[in-house]
C-alpha cells in the first residue's frame, strides 16, 4: 500500500515521459521566438480579485474552479487558473506600454482548475500560449492565429480545424443579449438547466452547450452575435481572414464561437483536432482589448491564445524525443580512484561541455560496464589498480571497442578533440 499518493486530477512527469516532454517545449518556444516573442514568467498565485475582475464572475473557471485560499495576513489568493489576467498585470504594473508600443511574449507555465478530472483535463496542467500586446490591427489577430496554427502544424496534428468569428466590441453586447434572451424566453422549457441559468447570468455562454436539443433549439432561433457586430468589426474579421487565406491555412467561420470568458472581444478562435474524443480544443484565444484598462491599465488593445499541453501530447502521433546519452561514465573501484575521477570529471564537464557520470553506488567494475552499456555511453574511463599506479586512465571507445591509456594530465586534452 503505497500511503502518499499524488492528488486528484494532477500527475508526476517521470523523466521517460520529461524527455518527450523537452523536445516539445523546445520546438514550441523555439517557433514563438521565430516570430518575434519573448517569454515571461508570472508568479504561481494571484490576488483572488484579479481573476474575478478580469475572466468574469459568471464564469466556470471563477463560479467553480479556482483553487483559492486566505492567507495568515488576510489576503485572499488564487493558484493561477489562466494566463493571460496575470500577463495583463504584469503590463501594467511594469509600465511595460511606457518602454514599447507592442510586446510579443510567450508562456509556458502551470495552471490549476478545479474541474472534473478525465482524459485531457487535469486539475493540474500545461499550457503555452501568447500575448501580443499594443496592436488594434487585424494583422496582429492573424500573427497569433497562424503561430498557433504553424505550432501544430509542426507536430502534424491529424484532422485539425481552425474555427474563427467576431463578437465585436463590448458596447453591441447589451443590446445583442437583450435579442438574444427576449428570442429565447418562449422556449426556455425545452433548454437544459445549464443553459437556463447562463440566459441567466453569462448568455453568450449558451453556445458552448454540448445538448444537441439545445444547439437544434439555437440554430433555429437564436440570433448570432457575429450579425449584430459593427461595419468596421465585420472588416476586421475581413481582413484576418484574407491574411489566413493568403497563407493557405483552412478555417471555418463558425458564427457560434463566442468563448466564454469576460474579457474577450472582436475575435475569437479555436483549434481542434477529432483524434482527442470528447474534450477535443487544442488551443482557444481571441482578442481582449478591454482586459487591460478594466485592471486599472491605459485602454491597450490585445490579443492571444492559450494551448493545453497534455492535450497537444495526446494528439501527437509520434515524436522523437531529444536523447542525450552519457558522452563518458568514469569506472572506478576505490575511494583514491573515485577521487580523482570527480576531479577529472568536473573539468571535462567544464571545458568539454560532456555529459559525464561518475559511480555512486561501489558496484564492481563488470557490473559498472553493464550499467555503462545500459546507458549507450560513449566512452568509459577505467581507473583500477594499474592505473592509479601509472597516474594514467583507460578509455574505451564503446563503439568500436578501442582502448588507450592516456595520463590523468592529458585526458582533457583527449576528450576536447
Ligand atoms: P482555456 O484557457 O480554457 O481557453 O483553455 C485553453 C486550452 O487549455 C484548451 O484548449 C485545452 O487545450 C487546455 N485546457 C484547458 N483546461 C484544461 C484542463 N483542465 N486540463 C488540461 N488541459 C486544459
Amino acid at each position: 500500500m503505497v500511503e502518499f499518493r499524488t492528488i486528484k486530477g494532477t500527475h508526476d512527469l517521470l523523466p521517460e515521459t520529461l524527455k518527450f516532454w523537452k523536445t516539445i517545449q523546445f520546438e514550441i518556444t523555439n517557433i514563438m521566438e521565430q516570430y518575434g516573442y519573448d517569454e515571461i514568467r508570472t508568479p504561481t498565485f494571484e490576488n483572488t480579485e484579479l481573476f474575478i475582475r478580469g475572466i468574469g464572475t459568471e464564469t466556470d473557471i471563477v463560479n467553480k474552479e479556482m483553487y483559492s485560499w486566505v492567507d495568515q495576513a488576510g489576503d485572499t489568493l488564487t493558484l493561477k487558473p489562466e494566463l493571460t489576467a496575470p500577463i495583463a498585470r504584469a503590463y501594467v504594473q511594469n509600465q511595460l506600454g511606457n518602454k514599447h508600443p507592442l510586446h510579443r511574449l510567450y508562456y509556458f507555465d502551470t495552471l490549476f482548475r478545479r474541474e472534473r478530472p478525465q482524459k485531457g483535463r487535469q486539475r493540474q496542467f500545461y499550457q503555452f500560449g501568447a500575448e501580443a500586446i499594443g496592436s488594434y490591427k487585424p494583422e496582429q489577430d492573424a500573427e497569433i492565429i497562424s503561430m498557433a496554427y504553424h505550432i501544430y502544424k509542426n507536430f502534424n496534428i491529424k484532422d485539425m480545424s481552425v474555427r474563427l468569428n467576431s463578437i465585436g466590441s463590448p458596447e453591441i453586447r447589451v443590446k445583442y443579449l437583450d435579442l438574444l434572451k427576449n428570442n429565447l424566453e418562449k422556449h426556455i422549457g425545452d433548454l437544459c438547466e445549464n443553459c437556463n441559468k447562463r440566459l441567466q447570468k453569462n448568455a453568450l455562454r449558451i453556445f458552448d452547450c454540448k445538448n444537441q436539443i439545445c444547439q437544434d433549439l439555437f440554430d433555429d432561433r437564436a440570433p448570432l452575435i457575429f450579425d449584430s457586430i459593427s461595419y468596421e468589426d465585420s472588416q476586421h474579421f475581413d481582413s484576418i481572414t484574407c491574411i489566413l487565406d493568403a497563407m493557405d491555412i483552412p478555417f471555418k467561420h463558425d458564427k457560434k464561437l463566442v468563448r466564454g470568458l469576460d474579457y474577450y472581444s472582436h475575435t475569437t478562435f479555436e483549434i481542434t483536432s477529432k483524434t482527442l474524443g470528447a474534450q477535443d480544443a487544442l488551443c482557444g484565444g481571441g482578442r481582449y482589448n478591454n482586459l487591460i484598462e478594466k485592471i486599472g491599465g491605459k485602454s491597450t488593445p490585445a490579443v492571444g491564445f492559450a494551448a493545453g499541453v497534455e492535450r497537444l501530447i495526446l494528439a501527437i502521433d509520434k515524436i522523437k524525443a531529444i536523447e542525450s546519452t552519457p558522452d563518458i561514465y568514469f569506472i572506478t573501484i576505490s575511494e583514491e580512484a573515485s577521487i580523482i575521477a570527480f576531479k577529472l570529471a568536473n573539468t571535462i564537464r567544464k571545458k568539454c561541455n560532456k555529459k559525464v557520470i561518475l559511480e555512486t553506488l561501489g558496484r564492481s567494475l563488470k557490473a559498472q560496464l553493464r550499467e555503462a552499456n545500459r546507458m549507450d555511453v560513449k566512452h568509459v574511463v577505467i581507473i583500477g589498480e594499474e592505473e592509479l599506479e601509472k597516474n594514467m586512465g583507460t578509455i574505451k571507445n564503446m563503439a568500436t571497442s578501442d582502448q588507450v591509456q592516456i595520463s590523468f594530465t592529458d585526458m582533457v586534452n583527449f576528450f576536447n578533440q
